[in-house]
């Protein structure tokens, strides 16, 4: 499995924890926009942060880790978005050649955590992430600290080729102060680099060679987009044809890339008329019907 969510229980400290590994699918994604170093770097450890949050979410649910840039940034928005059955894309928007670490790109803007239920489920949440520490790994950490009350360690990696992740937390019962301070500083020892370069199983056993780590089969995750033909319908049915008017009159068909991975969906102006007769039409039947 290339690309996989495991979790595991060090199971003589009471601490639960994830690992995340993504190399498959990476130049698919996230290729076609030109991403600087730094920018592919925070983008990847969005990427590989996601699925670690993600881990619990109900059926059906979605999970977002969003920012959005201050006005005049040059970051101006990146995504992570990961559904209940692991499948993971992002993307970042920003100005040409825009680079530099956690701090510089994002101070500013809004980092938030959003999970969205599946439709007719409870409402959308979202907490706010502040933009503190010197990476996302901190930040989230501190996330957690205030808003779940869960002492939790996250150590996360990007390279061009993987994307890593590595997240431990307290359980609220069963883990003594001991516990989690011998956690915490084996954790410590753990860099980038490293993350990057071992599996990890290796990495665990590595890391917590005296406890007793229990690893629970791993989750796949999908590293791709999932816009389809009827999802772009769908939005611009949502968008109403009084809006698309204008782009019709001027270009005589719409065409809209995805965000997330760059396909193109064209329209012919007949195929948009079609659309919302289509729409009309099921909308009519539905009344009838009643
Ligand atoms: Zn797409």
């Amino acid at each position: 499995m290339a690309n996989h969510l495991t979790p595991f229980l060090i199971e003589n400290r009471g601490v639960r924890g994830f690992a995340v590994e993504i190399t498959e699918g990476i130049p698919e994604l996230l290729g076609w926009r030109e991403y600087s170093p730094d920018m592919l770097r925070l983008l990847g450890h969005a990427l590989a942060a996601t699925p670690l949050l993600a881990a619990d979410i109900g059926e059906g649910a979605r999970f977002n880790l969003q920012f959005q840039g201050a006005d005049g940034q040059p970051l101006k928005m990146l995504v992570a978005q990961v559904d209940q059955q692991m499948r993971l894309r992002g993307m970042a928007k920003c100005d040409a050649g825009t680079d530099g670490d956690f701090q510089k790109l994002m101070t500013r803007g809004t980092l938030a955590c959003m999970l969205e239920p599946k439709a007719g489920g409870a409402d959308r949440y979202q907490a706010l992430v502040e933009i503190l520490g010197e990476n996302l790994s901190e930040a989230l950490e501190i996330y957690f600290a205030q808003s779940e009350q869960l002492r939790t360690r996250i150590c996360l990696g990007a390279s061009p080729t993987k994307f890593a992740g590595l997240m431990v937390q307290r359980l609220p019962e069963g883990c003594a102060d001991d516990d989690w301070v011998h956690v915490y500083h084996l954790f410590q020892t753990l860099q980038e680099p490293e993350l990057l370069a071992v599996d990890a199983e290796t990495l665990l056993r590595r890391l917590f060679i005296e406890d007793t780590v229990r690893v629970f089969p791993s989750r796949s995750i999908a590293l791709q987009c999932q816009c389809s033909h009827a999802q772009i319908s769908a939005m611009l049915l949502g968008l109403g044809e009084e809006e698309l008017r204008p782009v019709l009159v001027e270009q005589g068909r719409i065409d809209v890339t995805c965000e997330f991975c760059g396909k193109s969906y064209g329209y012919r102006e007949v195929e948009v008329r079609e659309l919302f007769n289509a729409a009309k039409a099921s909308a009519e039947a539905g009344r009838t019907l009643q």
